[in-house]
């Protein structure tokens, strides 16, 4: 279980802030009727045309599902890691894997974090290709008997590997200064997650890894990325984002926008506090703004989080369709900043 944590001070000022600028609008707030699973009102706002936005996502999805349950060192763990990568390459970009080992309540368990940036020259990962935006998902699945995660979080794999399709057809400038990174063990192995102690395993590892690298060798990182997005939970056919209550500032000044600007507002909310997430490390130890786009496993309505009931038919492409709209349109508006 990621815990809301207590509600920061700042965090009541910078919501109360955003909730005033949002209600303080000139034109009174129109909101769309509420979400319906059908295709016939998919919403398109994106500035970015010739993206069949959540096509390629909830085939993904589907793909990486039907592989079964793909805990860590699984078999389908294995397959969900050769999915990728080989999607990846298909789309031109190049994959580098960090293979470390962890302390978990079960003794040393292996991982491996999928890394990916666009093909620019002869050596991608190196620091002369350092990136400026990451975009970020869990591609492990909590280890429970027959949990498949469609939403948690194949449904943010999918959603990235659409971005890593068709973000370079439509901006490859962009493109060029993403890093793709697909996270390994969020879920604990025991019930709830507990940083540095169980869970966020891949995060930890990245964003310790980065913080080393950018200030000593300067192998694969010569600066900090501007900013990170980081996607889970974003398919549900019943989408209810609520994001972290203290995300960072900027980003969540970006969100609000967007949400505003395209009336999601019966969609996309903000939790009334903190969310443990993968986003954690990497803000405070890459020292890398990210924001958490995630589905809200808080609700007593959302009672399929981490049951059986995170399948795929509670896949919604629609909702793909929406929240990877959303993503992109929030990295433009964070990074034009
Ligand atoms: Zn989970």
């Amino acid at each position: 279980m990621r815990k809301i944590t207590s509600f920061p001070i700042i965090s009541v000022l910078l919501c109360g802030f955003t909730y005033l600028a949002l209600n303080s609008c000139k034109e009174p707030a129109k909101l769309p009727p509420s979400a319906s699973t059908g295709s016939e009102d998919v919403k398109i706002f994106s500035s970015y045309k010739g993206w069949p936005f959540g096509k390629q996502a909830y085939k993904h999805t589907k793909a990486i599902v039907d592989l079964g349950p793909r805990p860590i060192e699984s078999e389908a763990h294995k397959q969900t890691q050769d999915y990728i990568s080989s999607k990846l390459a298909k789309y031109g970009w190049t994959v580098k894997k960090q293979v470390f080992q962890a302390n978990t309540p079960y003794g040393k368990r292996n991982f491996t974090n999928i890394i990916a940036r666009k093909k620019v020259g002869s050596d991608e990962h190196s620091a002369s290709n350092s990136p400026e935006i990451l975009l970020a998902a869990h591609y492990e699945s909590k280890m429970m008997d027959g949990f498949v995660g469609a939403d948690d979080a194949a449904s943010c794999v999918g959603a990235l590997l659409e971005i890593a399709e068709f973000l370079p057809k439509v901006d490859a400038t962009t493109a060029a200064r993403v890093e793709l990174v697909f996270f390994d063990g969020e879920e604990a192995l025991k019930r709830d997650i507990v940083p540095n102690k169980d869970g966020l395993y891949g995060s930890l590892y990245y964003s310790s890894y980065l913080n080393k690298d950018v200030t000593s060798t300067n192998s694969n990182y010569s600066k900090r990325p501007k900013f990170g997005i980081l996607l889970d939970m974003i398919g549900h056919r019943n989408l209810s984002v609520k994001i972290p209550g203290d995300s960072p500032y900027g980003l969540m000044k970006s969100y609000f926008k967007i949400v505003e600007e395209h009336r999601l507002d019966d969609q996309f909310g903000v939790a009334g506090g903190s969310i443990i997430d993968d986003h954690l490390f990497v803000n405070e130890i890459a020292k890398v703004p990210m924001i958490d786009i995630i589905g809200d496993f808080a609700s007593p309505s959302n009672r399929w989080w981490h049951t059986n009931g995170d399948n795929f038919s509670n896949i919604s492409q629609k909702s793909l369709t929406t929240s990877i709209q959303l993503a992109v349109e929030l990295m433009r508006d964070y990074d034009a900043k």
